[in-house]
């Protein structure tokens, strides 16, 4: 699941609209849905006062106090930012860190650390964390960097998925699934897809196909447009339901999502 969308309260409305168009919706939701942060701080003011900073600024917060926790926390919930401290205990910052990220999880992460130590800073980057805080902080500053890191996150998810019904294009690890569902594609299936997935509801002539898929001019004695569409229904529908390609006789092909009809 995406950071931004899936969070919290969905009513059958937001389900439905969040496998359409996932840009435009993400907008939309992220003003209905409050965004959760997990802070994992085991000094007890520290995360008390920063919780209730975060509550008040209008965020879902939860708060555990040692890195298994946090870990465990930050791996079966969905967040859309975690804070965590470097020295913790159980398991340290960067373990939890590591953890995440070797999960597959890009939920953004916020360090906080008491040692001003350039090392610090550079192994907390390098093992992919978005930003690097050192205590003690004014709560101003933290929540500056909580919301530029949120609107970070929120771009980049947007850009990162295509969905329509239950199959999803994961367009920066260059994978698709149906139903969760690994499905191989070449790469002119993929680009194919990714058009039809873009464009979702439109009926797209053969000759836009081969010109933004195959950089071709059409050519109507060609049948390489039919073979690569039969191809990518044969992965995508022949084994699924609903359909969500169709021919449309003399016109061309529609991916028609079937949530937004
Ligand atoms: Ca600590």
């Amino acid at each position: 699941m995406d950071r931004v969308c899936a969070t919290g309260t969905n009513s059958k409305l937001t389900s439905r609209l969040h496998s359409c168009y996932l840009h435009r919706i993400c907008a939309r939701q992220s003003k209905i849905t409050p965004m959760k942060i997990l802070i994992v701080e085991d000094e007890p003011k520290t995360g008390d006062y920063l919780k209730q900073g975060l509550v008040e600024a209008g965020f879902v917060v939860d708060l555990v106090r040692d890195g298994h926790d946090g870990l465990h926390q930050a791996l079966t919930e969905t967040y859309e930012l975690a804070i965590l401290d470097v020295m913790l205990p159980g398991l340290d910052g960067w373990s939890v860190l590591a953890g995440i990220r070797k999960a597959g999880r890009e939920t953004p992460v916020l360090f906080l650390s008491a040692r001003d130590q350039v090392d610090d800073r550079v192994k907390g980057l390098e093992l992919g964390a978005d930003d690097y805080l050192v205590k003690p902080f004014a709560f101003s500053e933290l929540l500056a960097r909580v919301r530029t890191l949120l609107r970070r996150g929120a771009k980049s998810s947007a850009a990162e998925f295509l969905r329509a019904a239950d199959l999803e294009l994961d367009l920066l690890r260059r994978r698709v699934s149906r139903a969760g569902r690994r499905i191989d594609l070449t790469a002119k299936e993929f680009a194919l897809l990714e058009l039809l997935l873009r464009r979702q509801g439109e009926v797209l002539p053969r000759s836009l196909i081969a010109s933004q898929v195959w950089d071709m001019n059409f050519d109507s004695d060609t049948n390489v447009i039919e073979v690569a569409m039969r191809r990518l229904r044969a992965k995508l529908d022949d084994n699924f339901e609903p359909k969500l390609i169709r021919t449309v006789r003399g016109m061309g092909y529609v991916l028609e999502n079937p949530d937004c009809a």
